[in-house]
């Protein structure tokens, strides 16, 4: 990491001495990398725990590892169909020379069996009966031929433990079937379903309050703009990515740049929120007013007022009772940078997510240099074209940056920038 992100981390809630660019009231300003966010902003909320059917539970994050009550699947089975035998009756056996077993009757699926492979004989089996006793191997049908109805010739030796799973093999009786804080993926859920857990304890989705602040914003459904209005972009967008992160977004409505509405509304707001999302009142001026509401919510208070992220500078975090506050910057493609990169590993850490899904990436060469000052992570959209990732730019006010980006590439903290023809990772958009 380069100097400017070297400063030491004081402990959440110790007031830092403001960098020498800093401007407006010196107790909220202080800036810190993105790394540190993630690493060092820890608000220790957690949602509740409840109960909830395996079936309704794809993407919720189990609060404690689910372990089998019993081995899996719980005995021995075919993995083939065939004829259950004992290896070593089959040792040496070709096409020219087979083994000849006695068929000594078949297994039923889904029911015990009730006949025993004893020295010298075989017993037909389908994929998925139990292995009858004695049997340690089952050779496919295709491997043996009938010699009479009850002769048959084995026509290649099989090794223990060949065509068959061990009763233990899918899970051991109390080994860990999924692990806690990983969200539940279709297989978690089917193999859940296998062990017969049926209801299991789930994070809350936490509860993520946005509000949206500014005269000029509308809402909207208003069909049509005086000069000067702009509807709420950002809120909708920003409850989408609060979904993708596990959690249940509110929209707290619109506040006016005023101190005192806006800190009523974010009072009314934190008590029923796990977390809660201010976006704009990021602009010189009303940052601080922003600021000054979000620190008058509760100790421990602002944890960092500007982050060394391009586009994403004014973004504030405190710790407000145990509740994690994100004050996002105005421009909504600069929020939505933000809440993807900050916000949403907050909400999944809220809800009890230790392991999050990789996100999707492809590898692409980059089509032009990208400078970046050294200590600043910069986000960068990207277009991808027979491999080239292409970058965008122009003003974070526009949207239309993230609509037409299949995805973003990340200049790191410690680089002044990439250059062109190198390699880069570009996080899909989904
Ligand atoms: P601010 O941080 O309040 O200075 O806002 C920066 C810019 O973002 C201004 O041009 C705002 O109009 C714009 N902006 C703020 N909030 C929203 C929103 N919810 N939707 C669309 N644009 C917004
Ligand atoms: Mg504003």
């Amino acid at each position: 990491m380069a100097a400017r992100g070297q400063r030491p981390t004081p402990p959440r809630g110790a007031e830092e001495p403001a960098p020498p660019h800093a401007t407006g009231p010196r107790e909220f300003f202080t800036v810190r990398t993105v790394s540190e966010a993630l690493a060092g902003f820890r608000p220790p909320g957690r949602t509740h725990v409840e109960s909830v059917a395996v079936d309704n539970a794809l993407g919720r994050v189990p609060a404690e590892a689910l372990t089998a009550r019993h081995a899996l699947p719980g005995f021995a089975r075919a993995t083939v169909d065939g004829f259950a035998v004992r290896a070593a009756d089959t040792y040496g056996a070709s096409e020219g020379l087979p083994s000849y077993l006695d068929v000594a009757g078949e297994v039923h699926m889904g029911e015990p069996p009730e006949v025993e492979v004893r020295p010298g004989t075989a017993v037909a089996i389908a994929t998925g009966a139990p292995l009858p006793p004695g049997a340690d191997a089952v050779v496919k049908v295709e491997h043996t031929q009938a010699a009479t109805s009850e002769l048959l010739e084995i026509l290649r030796p099989a090794t223990p433990g060949e065509g068959m799973v061990r009763a233990d093999e899918d899970a051991a009786s109390g080994s860990e079937l999924v692990p806690a804080g990983r969200p539940l993926r279709a297989q978690d859920l089917g193999m859940l379903a296998a062990a017969g857990l049926v209801e299991i304890p789930i994070h809350a989705r936490p509860r993520v309050t946005i509000v949206s602040t500014g005269d000029e914003l509308v809402p909207a459904d208003c069909a049509f703009l005086a000069t000067g209005q702009i509807r709420d972009a950002t809120a909708p967008a920003l409850a989408a990515l609060v979904r993708e992160a596990g959690g249940e977004p509110h929209f707290a409505g619109i506040v006016p740049d005023d101190r005192e509405a806006l800190a009523s509304k974010l009072r009314a707001a934190l008590g029923e929120s796990d977390v809660l999302v201010v976006s704009a009142g990021s602009s010189v001026g009303a940052r601080d007013e922003t600021a000054a509401a979000i620190a008058s919510l509760g100790e421990p208070g602002i944890w960092c007022h500007g982050l060394a992220f391009r586009p994403g500078k004014p973004t504030l975090l405190a710790d407000c009772g145990g509740v994690p506050v994100i004050g996002l910057p105005g421009n909504p493609r600069s929020a939505l940078v933000v809440f993807r990169l900050i916000g949403m590993p907050i909400v999944r850490q809220v809800g009890g997510c230790i392991d999050p899904p990789p996100e999707p990436t492809v590898r692409a060469r980059l089509e032009r240099d990208l400078p970046s000052a050294a200590g600043r992570l910069d986000v960068v959209q990207v277009q991808l074209k027979d491999g080239e990732a292409v970058p965008l730019f122009g003003s974070s006010s526009l949207l239309s940056i993230l609509t037409a980006a299949d995805g973003y590439l990340v200049v790191p903290e410690a680089a002044t920038g990439l250059a062109a023809g190198s390699e880069v990772e570009v996080t899909l958009y989904r």
